[in-house]
């Protein structure tokens, strides 16, 4: 399926820079191209090779006037990145040529891409699935080199792929036990039941695998909300200026909100820690002293990982408690500061109130321990399940919940084979596990809800 107009986008940040590039894309690219170039060598932009790279200059064709001097560079369908042709042209990184090119794109005949519209017409023209759209925003935006690795497979089609492969099994089921209600003597019924049960295990299997790395993976493409606690004077933001110190990972600026949001990410071995704003770790400090053990509660709720942080030059008092106790069931480490110092802390009476959390004595002063802490962060987010280059991960909470539903209709699936329902049941369960899945591909998903997913990109993607 062909779109039929032709859109244009300025696809490089908007400053300054070495260079910029207007893309269009649709089936006039060429012409609008060919409109506003005059290339040096006298060819006409129209007869140019496909995927080979042209010099000259951009003109206003009402006035003649030169805008800009720039490479050009004509894309043929469907070798390109929307399967349609496409014309992207190299312009200097400054506002004003690369605004100027855009426009006179426009009075060219094309019109301004929608957020994300290049890569929409990808998948609309089959080159990717939905799940790999996705995955070059997540590429993007990606905040460590585990996740940029992460994001890559997902776009080269690996998790597409074991979805294909499971989302093919239950079709085929759905055909085999359809085949045998249309003969109904129940020994067949019974036989191909047994069949179905078998395969079905096998493919909730590579589910479950999938579910395993969604964890992991969730944190490799948003980052782990952390939260740093303690008392005044503990050490908190000595930590966060330690860890922000060595690790500063990227500062991204997040827009639609009515104040920006700036988010710090920390880079502990790939995994990118999220603390929203460095000041809401010192606010969320005194919010604590102020408002007490509730408050906390909420935040612990909120939060992927919690750095209680205690002092031992001092000893534990009720406050302390209090927070230790609200830990239970949390994601905690507990940090002993100032190990450097005359110890009056108690360890083991910390130990006994949080008998299952990691203690780690630490120096910050020093730089003592902060190795095994970045060590404990890590083996918490995998969990003891190494996730490498070359295993597929579930990064998406959308991919991951229509992997969870699939999985639960399978579930219900073998249960109403055990308890010897006829086919005709287990088809729907089938068919719900098949839609399911279809949701990460695109397949199965309404346009409203793809349209919703494409608009969270950014223009000229
Ligand atoms: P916050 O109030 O919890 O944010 O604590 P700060 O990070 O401001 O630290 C309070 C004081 O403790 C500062 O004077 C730090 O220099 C000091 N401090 C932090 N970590 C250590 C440590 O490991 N050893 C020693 N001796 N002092 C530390």
């Amino acid at each position: 399926m062909f779109i039929n107009d032709t859109i244009a986008a300025i696809s490089t940040p908007m400053g300054e820079g070495g260079i910029g590039i207007i893309r269009i894309s649709g089936k006039d690219a060429l012409q609008v191209a060919e409109k506003i170039i005059r290339l040096r060598s006298h060819k006409a932009v129209g007869e140019i090779t496909s995927h080979t790279v042209h010099y000259g200059f951009v003109c206003d064709p009402m006035t003649d006037e030169k805008v800009d001097e720039v490479l050009a560079v004509f894309m043929q369908n469907p070798r390109s990145y929307t399967a349609e042709d496409v014309f992207e042209i190299h312009c200097h990184g400054g506002l004003i040529p690369i605004k100027r090119i855009y426009d006179l794109t426009l009075k060219s005949g094309a019109r301004p891409a929608e957020p994300g519209e290049f890569t929409k017409r990808a998948f609309l023209n089959g080159r990717i699935d939905l799940s790999q759209a996705e995955a070059v925003i997540d590429l993007i935006r990606a905040k460590t080199d585990a996740g940029s690795r992460a994001a890559l497979g997902q776009l080269e089609g690996r998790l597409s792929t074991q979805i294909k492969q499971v989302r093919d099994t239950l079709l085929e089921m759905i055909a085999y036990a359809e085949a045998a209600i249309d003969f109904p003597e129940e020994d067949i019924e019974e036989m191909t039941a047994a069949q179905i049960a078998e395969r079905i295990a096998k493919s909730n299997l590579v589910l479950e695998h999938l579910l395993d790395t969604a964890s992991s993976g969730r944190v490799l493409r948003e980052g782990l909300h952390t939260v740093i606690v303690g008392k005044p004077n503990v050490g908190k933001s000595s930590l966060l200026n330690a860890l922000l110190g060595e690790n500063r990972a990227i500062v991204t600026d997040i827009p639609g909100t009515t104040r920006d949001i700036i988010e710090e990410y920390i880079n502990i071995k790939g995994i990118p820690l999220r603390i929203v704003d460095t000041a809401g770790v010192r606010e969320t400090e005194d919010v604590i002293e102020k408002i007490g053990v509730e408050k906390a509660r909420e935040l612990f709720q909120q939060a992927d990982l919690i750095l209680m942080v205690l002092d031992m030059s001092r000893p534990l008092d009720i406050e302390d408690h209090k927070l230790l106790l609200e830990l239970t069931n949390r994601p905690a480490v507990i940090l002993l500061n100032k190990a450097d110092l005359p110890v009056l802390l108690d360890e083991q009476q910390v130990r006994s109130i949080v008998p299952d959390k990691p203690i780690l004595l630490i120096s910050i002063a020093e730089n003592r321990g902060m190795a095994l802490l970045e060590e404990q962060i890590l083996s918490m987010v995998y969990q003891g399940t190494v996730v490498g280059g070359e295993g597929t991960i579930v990064t998406n909470a959308r991919h991951q919940q229509a992997i969870q539903n699939a999985h639960s209709s399978l579930v219900e699936a073998v249960q109403s084979i055990d308890s010897k329902m006829p086919l005709d049941c287990i088809v729907v369960d089938l068919r719900a596990a098949w839609e399911s899945l279809g949701q990460i591909s695109g397949d199965t998903l309404g346009e409203d809800i793809i349209d919703q997913i494409f608009s969270t990109f950014c223009i000229g993607k």
